[in-house]
């Protein structure tokens, strides 16, 4: 679950934890600009949503994780981590002011897996390109060895000019011999 907070200076920092790393990234929004950074702090597994509090000179993330309490200092474009009790202090101090819980950002949803595509007796798959349209048969993709076999081998009658399957001894309209 990945958490985003807006600084209110055209900046939003979002904090994710995967396993024992917590990860943030400081993304400015600027006009014409987009600047990200982030940063990767061994920190332990969250066992709580961050918190983040304003402090004179920036902004002060307190993370509860499985290996304790830690402290992600923002100040400016720098970002450190710090365990120090010091920083529980101050965080407490700047807590009853200005904290507020961070909001859980949307998970991305994830992609469906594309599904043939189906309208009355038309049917479309992706990967390989195959369309089927009643009897109409469209490929592209993969396949290109197949078709282009079967056009190779292709026989015709030489009597009456049908298409004759290759294992064919005779022709099926006429009934000529095929040598
Ligand atoms: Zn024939």
């Amino acid at each position: 679950m990945a958490y985003i907070h807006t600084l209110g200076d055209g900046r939003s920092l979002s904090l994710d934890n995967q396993g024992n790393q917590t990860t943030v990234t400081l993304a400015s929004t600027g006009i014409g600009q987009q600047q990200q950074t982030s940063y990767g702090f061994q920190t332990g597994s969250w066992t709580h949503p961050p918190e983040v509090a304003q402090s004179a000179t920036g902004f002060v993330v307190k993370l509860t994780t499985t290996e304790g309490e830690s402290f992600i200092h923002v100040q400016g474009s720098s970002v450190s981590l710090s365990s120090k009790s010091s920083s529980a202090s101050s965080f407490q101090a700047m807590q009853t002011t200005s904290n507020e819980p961070m909001q859980p950002m949307q998970p991305m949803q994830p992609m469906q897996p594309m599904q043939p595509m189906q309208m009355g007796d038309m049917q479309m798959n992706l990967n390989p390109m195959e369309m089927r349209m009643g009897n109409m048969e469209l490929r592209m993709g993969d396949k290109p060895d197949e078709s282009g076999a079967k056009t190779s081998t292709r026989r015709f009658c030489s009597q009456c000019g049908v298409a004759v399957k290759p294992s064919d001894r005779f022709c099926s309209s006429c009934g000529s011999s095929l040598s």
